[in-house]
């Protein structure tokens, strides 16, 4: 057995039942789901480390973040301006790297007292809309295509339901207008994620439309009265 896990495709279904089953592991710890924050918590509950420092590129484009199994440790490039600047996107980019350190690593294995060769899990990012950035809208633009894309991917969707569980959403829809931008920009604040990943996890639910290009937002129809 490797410190990463050999690749295997995992079901939307299979990747929200494993970051409710963390959200569920957090309560009643010191470390018990709270928003803004959850993924940072989820970081010390797993007894992660976490860093900011110099990420080099790797094939020229830039590394948002990394983790080093065998460390536990989440190292979060200082170098990337939208990190600095964007609250939401660090939260989106720890929570990516626990749902790295869930999805793909073994834990015995990196653990383990057999000396490791440490290879990093790299998360390569660009100021565009490709791997480990804002995975909603490359979900919209395109679909993963190696297995690269799909471990990325996976780790990225993990992110979107620990940051945005369904029973936090299903609260919030009951107090708010969700086709109200306003109601939106107060929501993705309580919960510490960007205003993309937020329409993103609410249009994936198919709680709501966006059309391409457009700003109106339509409810669907989901059976829920409001
Ligand atoms: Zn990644």
């Amino acid at each position: 057995m490797s410190v990463i896990k050999t690749f295997q495709f995992l079901s939307k279904e299979k990747i929200e039942d494993l970051a409710n089953d963390l959200l569920m592991r957090m309560q009643g710890t010191p470390n018990f789901p709270n928003w803004p924050g959850v993924a940072e918590r989820a970081v010390d509950f797993l007894k992660l480390g976490m860093v900011w420092d110099k990420i080099p590129n790797q094939n020229g484009r830039p590394v948002a973040a990394r983790i080093y199994p065998t460390q536990r440790l989440i190292e979060i490039n200082e170098d990337i301006p939208k990190l600095q600047q964007d609250p939401g996107f660090v939260e989106s980019t720890i929570a990516h790297e626990v749902g790295h350190w869930v999805l793909h690593i073994n834990e015995e294995e990196a653990d383990g007292i057999v000396e490791q060769l440490e290879l990093p899990l790299d998360c390569v990012t660009t100021e565009q809309p490709f791997l480990c950035r804002d995975v909603g809208e490359r979900m919209a633009l395109s679909s993963p295509k190696t297995q690269a894309d799909w471990v990325e991917w996976q780790a990225q969707y993990f992110a979107s339901c620990l940051l945005m569980p369904r029973y936090k959403l299903e609260e919030a829809r009951k107090k708010y207008d969700l086709t109200k931008w306003s109601h939106l920009y107060a929501l993705r604040k309580d919960l510490g994620v960007t205003i993309s990943n937020f329409t993103n996890r609410l249009q994936d639910l198919g709680w709501i439309d966006i059309p391409k290009g457009s700003k109106q937002i339509y409810l669907r129809n989901t059976g829920f009265n409001r």
